[in-house]
């Protein structure tokens, strides 16, 4: 059974996620998380909001999953955020073009997404791939772009169109005015969201990996380029598994383990705030519990960019001998933020002001209207505009006796000493600048997922196969596990007592006295309850209990009172089990 197989059973059997509505026969790529999987999910999200927001002081948001066209117009999205897509004419199923030329185990592509559509067209025809459905030969079939923004109407009628947002991103762009000034104009700052966001993707697979709604955590980091630097000393020695362009075009190249100082050095990595979140994030995987040996940053080859980014990383897990993205790290520039002031009108930038005010020399015109109005009629308005921006971007083109313009698509000729042409000396007192954008965004699925997979060990208890899930204690849906030895003389009275004692003290318990205790542990171990607490005689007796850890099943007796603490900390990572 493969790994996704056996995960995608245990989800199902133990609450972690399920198809949705599957009496209804569910649709691809729509998936609910049960109980186990909605804690996991939550933990996931409160472990991001204390790495991304709180400790590096950034500010979050919540904004609307459906927006206006307009809003996607300006980001690109319209226009540019399409999949290949190629139909069988036999059994009419659809499917990613690109995916289906890198599956074909004579191909050597290996990102048929950075490829002009003839050319995949001519890989269908070079290597007769077929249909996965139905085994039809598909070369000669058209390969066509496919938007995956999901589209609806905004109120009665169809005259608003809207999207349901494919990233969480946009809707921190689109406020950027408002909150430039929550953060007082002062750059750098960072705003995050955790959300839905919504793709049509053509063929949903692998559960959680490649699903049509899932949830993202994004943070878009505003800076200064010319000025704003990282604190990469913070991370500096943090020792990264890079899987460079360079290396993946190599014929023997593989993944190097590289400190961010070195990467930053050799140019590995070309944004020191792309190295800083690499070094950063490393970090927060562990925590999340994904296995190391099973992780690398890819970096993006030079046509796999997105429209916006110009150096972008992905973190990729490894799962069944495929790499998954679970982020992507991407320098946007300032792409999105000119688009939103140029389609909006607004102003999309920030005052920056100077130390000291500075004296500048400012090239203006005052046109002789009494000259342009009778010589230019209707296109004088126009012209005056056109020489506006002359003089800001080539005073020298006011240097002959002539000046030309074009406006409204024809050249006009001004003689320039009725363009009113002058160098002023102006004192400033800062600048308009438009930050530039750094961007880790995660797929909090995909993390999900990756940490189940990766959690999932086997081993032998008592001449018994025992399932476990290696999860670690502060991601794990389930902090403490309280059974009664048994369900008379009080026992069970005693351990609710303990069980709403430690929910008092803010862990997450899960109570049980159902069947034999070696049951009740498999079932804890299952779904990766890290610590097991079993009330029996002696309890009552001596106000003690046994604890058992997880992956070790070793056993300890600590006094009740002083269980609140203990777990706590060996929760929150400030202890050991062995240190009790
Ligand atoms: P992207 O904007 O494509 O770089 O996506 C950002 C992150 O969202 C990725 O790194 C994934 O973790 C996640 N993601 C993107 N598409 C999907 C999908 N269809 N299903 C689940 N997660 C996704």
């Amino acid at each position: 059974m493969s790994e996704g197989d056996r995960l995608t059973e245990l989800a199902k059997r133990r609450g972690f996620f399920i198809q949705t509505a599957g009496s209804y026969g569910g649709v691809a790529g729509f998936y609910t998380y049960g109980p186990e999987g909605a804690a996991l999910k939550a933990n996931i999200e409160s472990a991001w909001r204390d790495r991304y927001v709180t400790r590096e002081g950034n500010m979050e948001i919540s904004a609307p999953t459906i927006m206006q066209e307009e809003v996607f117009e300006a980001s690109g999205h319209l226009d540019g955020f399409d999949d290949m897509i190629i139909e069988c004419p036999e059994c009419g199923e659809s499917h990613r073009a690109d995916h289906l030329v890198e599956d074909d185990p004579d191909s050597t592509v290996e990102d048929a997404e950075a490829l002009p559509i003839p050319d995949v067209e001519g890989l269908f025809e070079d290597h007769d791939i077929t249909c996965p459905t139905c085994g039809w030969e598909l070369a000669g079939e058209p390969v066509e772009e496919f938007n995956l923004m999901f589209e609806t109407n905004i109120g009665p009628g169809s005259s608003d169109p809207g999207y349901l947002r494919p990233e969480t991103a946009q809707g921190i762009f689109v406020e950027f005015p408002q909150l430039a000034e929550y953060a007082r104009n002062q750059l750098p700052f960072g705003v995050a969201q955790i959300g839905r966001a919504y793709r049509n993707e053509i063929s949903p697979r692998k559960a959680l990996v490649r699903v049509r709604e899932f949830t993202q955590a994004e943070l878009e980091h505003f800076i200064d380029p010319e000025t704003d630097e990282p604190p990469l000393w913070r991370v500096e020695d943090v020792v990264l598994p890079l899987y460079s362009a360079e290396q993946q075009d190599a014929d023997d190249g593989g993944v190097q383990e590289i400190t961010v100082a070195e990467a930053v050095e050799e140019g590995i990595i070309q944004s020191d705030w792309i190295a800083f979140y690499l070094g950063i994030s490393k970090a927060y995987y562990e925590r999340i519990g994904v296995d190391m040996d099973r992780f690398r940053y890819r970096q993006h080859l030079p046509g796999e960019l997105a429209h916006y980014a110009s150096d972008c990383w992905d973190a990729e897990s490894e799962i069944d001998g495929d790499w998954i993205e679970i982020t992507g790290f991407a320098y946007r520039g300032d792409y999105d933020l000119v688009k939103h002031e140029q389609y909006s009108g607004e102003e999309y930038s920030v005052f920056k002001q100077y130390d000291e005010p500075v004296t500048v020399e400012k090239p203006t015109v005052d046109p002789d209207m009494g000259y342009l109005g009778p010589e230019f009629g209707s296109a004088a308005g126009e012209i005056v505009t056109e020489l506006e921006r002359l003089a800001a971007s080539d005073p020298d083109a006011f240097e002959g006796d002539e000046v030309t313009v074009e406006a409204d698509g024809e050249a006009y000729t001004i003689p320039v000493e009725k363009t009113g042409f002058e160098i002023e000396e102006v004192t400033e007192s800062g600048e308009h600048i438009t930050p530039h954008v750094v961007e880790p965004s995660f797929g909090v699925g995909r993390m999900v997922y990756t940490v189940l997979a990766h959690a999932y060990e086997t081993d032998e208890v008592d001449g018994e196969e025992r399932t476990y899930l290696s999860l670690p204690p502060e991601a794990a849906p389930t902090t403490v596990g309280v059974f009664p030895l048994m369900d008379k003389d009080g026992l069970a009275e005693r351990a609710k007592e303990v069980a709403n004692q430690l929910r008092e003290a803010g862990l997450e318990v899960t109570y049980d006295d159902s069947g034999a205790i070696g049951r009740r542990y498999r079932r804890q171990d299952e779904v990766g309850t890290p610590f097991c607490v079993t009330i029996d005689y002696d309890s009552l007796e001596e106000e003690t209990v046994t604890v058992r850890e997880r992956d070790t099943t070793a056993q300890k007796r600590l006094p009740i009172d002083e269980l609140p603490g203990t777990l706590s900390a060996l929760r929150d990572g400030d202890a050991t089990f062995d240190e009790f």
